[in-house]
């Protein structure tokens, strides 16, 4: 079976597995993990941030980041396909108390879409405490987001009262398929998250990354939040081997997952969306429904994800060689054709 649903499906590979086994831990909540430590410095001089704090994973990172940064009774801006908005549980409202206001933009946020969200100010309407941008944004098909409109957007959220947080899960690859370096990425927020178990094939964490002024309330958040780890250096160190070896091979994933959108687009009716990183979304004619192809593909050996009722979608990851991106486009091509 090919399995390019999400590049969340990697499995840790024998050399991560020994890393993580020989791993030295402490009592992270206690008195400190070594590991922990040096995986936590260790992103934070990648981000060029003061400290960086590990995670069990990217959904209670962002939930942090939101209580640290916004607060309660305010709105919070958000592009309406966000992560946060989609698959979060409505964490912002339950935990944080406060209310997206959705930022629209097909695919995504750009600066007149989010000076549109903005409200005029007036003592009848809610104020607003954040902005929470997407990079790569994961709902539009993993597109980067440039240094320069970043920075544009986060200076209208500034501008508007917000302080600013990125949502980096796959930073990396927007990092990477830029020449950006992250740091000039993070730079542009107030904190940032980025995710070791998506491209780089760790098994599970996140980090929060930013300013030490800040990073107190993101350390009480994680803890209010149940996030406050033991022996953690076990899986910290599966985080540091992804950091230290995968993270050099992305550029591969963004190329498969080019490979792979053009072999799909042979079929005349696929309309493939041409791929910034490793995400490759297909839109599907009308008598096609996403649901049958996909089950039409698991059929053949290939599984890919439905993103909504005529979209599917194909994730390029370290599990995935070059020889099997092309036999799963090929099995694409030809159920579409
Ligand atoms: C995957 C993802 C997250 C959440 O990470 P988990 O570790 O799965 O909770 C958050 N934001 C984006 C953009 C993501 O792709």
């Amino acid at each position: 079976m090919i399995d390019i649903r999400s590049d969340t499906v990697t499995k840790p590979s024998a050399a991560m597995r020994q890393a993580m086994a020989k791993a030295e831990v402490g009592d992270d909540v206690l008195d400190g993990d070594p590991t922990v430590r040096r995986l936590e410095e260790r992103t934070a001089e990648l981000l060029g941030t003061e400290r960086a704090l590990f995670f069990p994973t990217g959904t209670m990172a962002n939930q942090a980041a939101i209580a640290a940064l916004a607060r309660p009774g305010t709105e919070i801006f958000v592009h309406d396909d966000a992560h946060i908005v989609n698959w979060e549980m409505a964490g912002a409202a339950a935990l944080s108390g406060v209310q997206p206001r959705l930022v629209r933009g097909a695919p995504r946020m750009t600066e007149p879409t989010l000076r549109l969200a903005i409200r005029h100010p007036s003592t009848d309407a809610p104020r607003a405490s954040l902005l929470c941008l997407e990079n790569t944004h994961a709902g539009s098909g993993g597109m980067v987001t440039s240094l320069d409109e970043l920075s544009i957007l986060a200076t209208i959220g500034r501008s508007a009262d917000t302080r600013v947080f990125l949502d980096g899960a796959r930073l990396w690859n927007a990092s990477v398929a830029t020449g950006t370096p992250l740091s000039r990425f993070a730079a542009v927020a107030d904190l940032t998250m980025v995710s070791y178990s998506k491209g780089l094939g760790a098994p599970v964490g996140a980090a929060i990354a930013g300013p030490a002024t800040l990073m107190d309330a993101v350390w009480e958040a994680r803890k209010r939040f149940g996030g406050g780890m033991r022996q953690s250096g076990i899986i910290a160190a599966g985080a540091l081997y992804g950091m230290e070896h995968n993270l050099v091979r992305l550029e591969e994933d963004h190329a498969h997952a080019r490979f792979f959108a053009e072999i799909v687009s042979a079929a005349p009716e696929a309309n493939v969306v041409t791929p910034d990183t490793n995400i490759v979304m297909i839109d599907l004619p009308e008598r096609m429904p996403a649901e049958s192809l996909a089950a039409q593909a698991e059929q053949r050996g290939v599984k890919v994800s439905v993103w909504h009722a005529s979209r599917v979608r194909a994730v390029m990851h370290l599990d995935v060689s070059r020889a099997q991106v092309e036999h799963a486009a090929t099995v694409l091509r030809d159920l579409m054709s």
